[in-house]
């Protein structure tokens, strides 16, 4: 055997291509701390234009860009409320309460956040209830394997929150695929919040960066978070690129993630022993049968040549990209059936 590993840990692992590499060699660059940089304009005006709103700007992570918006959109001694299995809660460090001051209150129910579980969170004020001034969802949530909010349940989920006085955060890492799955246009899904994250790492196939989009006032008060956060970049051009390029030529093709999702899909539930959890968008979640520990099932699927994430002690999670073929996909998907028998 030597054929090199199938990573489908994350949307993350892919590599820029030479074309990719190439718009990023030769990007415009200047200053973007002192006093600007053209390709970071340019892209932050085509992801403005894109999500149809008045501005957005750059960030280095997701996640840097979504506690500029907790930062800029959450009031101290508040609470923001987000789902269990959130990127904020599980994977940003507790940034909401450690830099913007705010306590988290969770939205408790698998798999993702519906209107009942976003109701029992919700409490009315009261003279001893701190306030909720933000409320965060992710689309497509990562926790759940990338399941899809159609934009009138989002709609209606967002309004549910205005109505106690939370701003909005759509946590749209992976919104780009929500848009791919549903043919929604990602200005309609950002039309909903008072700031959107979008990644440019992930499905776009970038090697770095993230944006947020929303009004004038709230990318001020963003652009001035990400600078306390150390988040100024001087030639960011170079990484711009990248993400310009990604937008503009990777988008379109995201479907082909999702295609390649429900066949892996297909593949993996030949095994009785598992259950697969039905993919909306470009991720697989398989949770495997009693007995059988995540870690030691990546390591023997490693093993045989294919990378999955441990997502909980019972659950592997794997995720299509632009870096892998359908060939590549229905391979890896027999080596994991064929462990599961
Ligand atoms: C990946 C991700 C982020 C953070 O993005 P990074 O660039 O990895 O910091 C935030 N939210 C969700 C839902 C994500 O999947």
């Amino acid at each position: 055997m030597t054929t090199a590993m199938i990573d489908l840990r994350s949307d993350t692992v892919t590599k820029p291509s030479a074309a990719m590499r190439r718009a990023m060699a030769e990007a415009e660059v200047g200053d973007d701390v002192l006093d600007g940089d053209p390709t970071t304009r340019k892209l932050e005006e085509r992801t403005a234009e894109i999500l149809g709103q008045e501005a957005a700007i750059f960030f280095p992570s997701g996640s840097m860009a979504n506690q500029a918006a907790i930062w800029a959109l959450g009031e101290r001694g508040t609470e923001l409320y987000v789902h269990e299995d959130s990127h904020i809660v599980n994977l940003e460090m507790g940034g909401a309460s450690a830099l913007a001051g705010m306590q988290i209150r969770l939205i408790r129910g698998a798999p993702r956040v519906t209107r009942e579980t976003l109701m029992s969170a919700m409490r009315s004020p009261g003279r001893d209830f701190p306030r909720a001034t933000l409320l965060s969802i992710e689309n497509t949530h990562n926790g759940s394997g990338g399941m899809v909010t159609p934009l009138a349940e989002l709609s209606a989920l967002f309004a549910a929150g205005r109505s106690v006085g939370c701003k909005i955060l759509l946590d749209g890492a992976r919104l780009w695929n929500a848009s791919a799955a549903t043919g929604t246009n990602p200005a309609d899904f950002a039309a909903t919040a008072d700031a959107t994250m979008v990644s440019f790492s992930k499905g776009l196939g970038a090697p770095v960066g993230a944006a947020l989009a929303g009004s004038k006032a709230v990318m001020k008060a963003a652009a001035e978070a990400r600078k306390r956060f150390g988040g100024g970049m001087r030639q960011s051009g170079i990484i711009a690129a990248g993400a310009l390029y990604g937008l503009e030529n990777n988008f379109a093709r995201l479907g082909e993630d999702h295609a390649h999702a429900q066949k892996f899909a297909a593949i993996v539930s030949e095994s009785k022993n598992a259950r697969v959890v039905k993919p909306e968008s470009n991720i697989v979640m398989i949770d495997l049968p009693e007995g059988t520990d995540a870690m030691s099932f990546a390591k023997a699927a490693m093993e045989r040549g294919v990378r999955v994430s441990v997502w909980t002690a019972t659950r592997v999670r794997s995720v299509m990209h632009l870096d892998v073929s359908l060939e590549q996909v229905e391979r890896a998907a027999m080596v994991l059936r064929d462990l599961l028998i």
